[in-house]
């Protein structure tokens, strides 16, 4: 077995860990805002109901900010507020070749979109990281079809029944909505933790992240588990946030190592090597990148570099006609059901190799549309609009976009990826991705 960390990083003193609990819970009931799953969750009588809202909320948040999610948040709950609601809902999951499966409302051609199917995608759009409604509904009818409607209920089972469930999620929702003493660690609990015991080494290591979960289950309070770990992430969101931490207002700071560090320690004129010792802490920043005095708290959690977002370039064509009213309607078509974006609708695009030409593109464009005009379009009568940059998380990707008006109508061909027309309106309200708006 690995030998247990210095002292320094660990709370081993159970006086101390009793009065970081009252005071941290404290604080929450004074100070925690008020969220619309925390309402649900302290109201509903029913557990797979309780359950069910939590999960919703946790799943949202992954990756997205609470004041973003709180719009969708209730949308989706008024929509299925409950798990059989999701669970009969369906997925758009028709792509070409296999359409839906079966469609309930009987849609088959495949240049009609599912109309049950896009209702889940269409709710998600916007909120990015598009598999997870996806994969909150698989799961959902899992629970339905294969559980008896009943959601798991322990942290460990509910890990392994469900997919898209981690160990995160599964301890949020066990905690929050059973009232199981489990820990959580998410990026503010890392942060926390790494501060209040002075932790340096890369917090995404699986070796720091093994002992922050060891520190979360040791320290999540017996009688309040939910509410515990919802005050340690709250914590980290208001008050102990990246950049500048409200240390003053911090109602654990007496126990906070980082911040005694900070007000106390050393003024360290020449690199030193942390405090445990020989330099070969597990735990401690690396001996290469001691504490930097600049930094204060914020010396802790550390990360390994990032790796540069990969560049990818991508041609892509408004494609305009005049609807029957005479308004603008514009052809989007379906991408693939997995990868980027898996799903979601789209001007016809077309990635680009690194440094091709202008006069290329267009000609590898105008190539690509002719799948769907039928007919040959000429290179030079696309109209270059302009570049549209999106960030996701690992590729920074530039659209370069194009206009092409049509004056002649255009038959849609079922053997394709599926396509249709639609007006800027229900452009809008397609599940459509977030970089596809800021085209249009
Ligand atoms: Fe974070 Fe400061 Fe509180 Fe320490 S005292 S936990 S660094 S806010």
């Amino acid at each position: 077995a690995p030998a247990p960390p210095p002292a320094r990083h660990l709370f081993s003193d159970p006086a101390e860990i009793e009065a970081l609990r009252g005071n941290l819970l404290a604080w929450y009931d004074k100070c925690k805002r008020d969220l619309p799953w925390r309402t649900l969750a302290a109201a509903e009588l029913d557990a797979d109901r309780r359950a069910y809202a939590v999960w919703v909320s946790e799943i949202m948040l992954q990756q997205t900010q609470v004041a973003t999610v709180i719009d969708y948040y209730n949308r989706w709950m008024q929509k299925w507020p409950t798990l059989q609601a999701l669970a009969q809902a369906s997925l758009e999951v028709s792509v070409a070749g296999s359409g839906c499966s079966p469609c309930p409302r009987g849609a088959s051609s495949n240049t009609a979109p599912c109309l049950l199917e896009q209702e889940v995608n269409e709710l998600w759009a916007g909120l990015g990281y598009y598999s997870r409604g996806k994969r909150l509904q698989e799961a959902a009818r899992k629970v339905v079809s294969e559980l008896a409607g009943r959601m798991p209920r322990t942290a460990e089972d509910l890990q392994k029944l469900l997919p898209g469930v981690g160990r995160y999620t599964a301890g949020a929702i066990a905690s929050i909505a059973y009232g199981q003493a489990t820990g959580v660690v998410d990026g503010n609990v890392i942060r926390v933790l790494c501060r209040l015991r002075c932790i340096g080494a890369d917090s995404s290591s699986p070796a720091v992240i093994d002992r922050l979960w060891d520190m979360a289950n040791a320290l999540v309070d017996k009688s309040r588990p939910g509410d515990f770990n919802q005050a340690l992430m709250e914590l980290g969101a208001t008050v102990c946030v990246p950049k500048a931490p409200l240390c003053g207002e911090c109602p654990v700071k007496q126990h906070c190592r980082a911040r005694s560090r900070k007000l106390f320690g050393k003024p360290t004129p020449v690199p030193d090597v942390e405090d445990c010792g020989d330099g070969c802490c597990p735990l401690c920043p690396p001996a290469t990148e001691p504490w930097d005095s600049s930094l204060g708290v914020t010396n802790f959690p550390r990360k390994a570099a990032k790796k540069q977002p990969r560049a990818v370039r991508t041609a892509t064509c408004v494609l305009e006609r005049r609807g029957c009213h005479g308004a603008p309607e514009y052809l989007i078509v379906q991408r693939p059901s997995s990868g980027l974006l898996a799903g979601l609708w789209e001007f016809p695009s077309l990635p680009l190799d690194q440094g091709l030409q202008e006069e290329k593109q267009r000609e590898a464009l105008a190539d690509h549309l002719q799948a769907w005009t039928g007919w040959p379009v000429v290179a030079r009568s696309l109209r270059l609009i302009g570049e549209v940059v999106h960030i996701f998380s690992h590729i920074h990707q530039t659209y370069v976009v194009y206009s092409l008006p049509l004056d002649r109508d255009v038959t849609l061909d079922p053997a394709l990826s599926p396509s249709r027309w639609v007006t800027e309106e229900e452009f809008h309200a397609s599940a459509v991705s977030t970089a596809m708006k800021k085209v249009l």
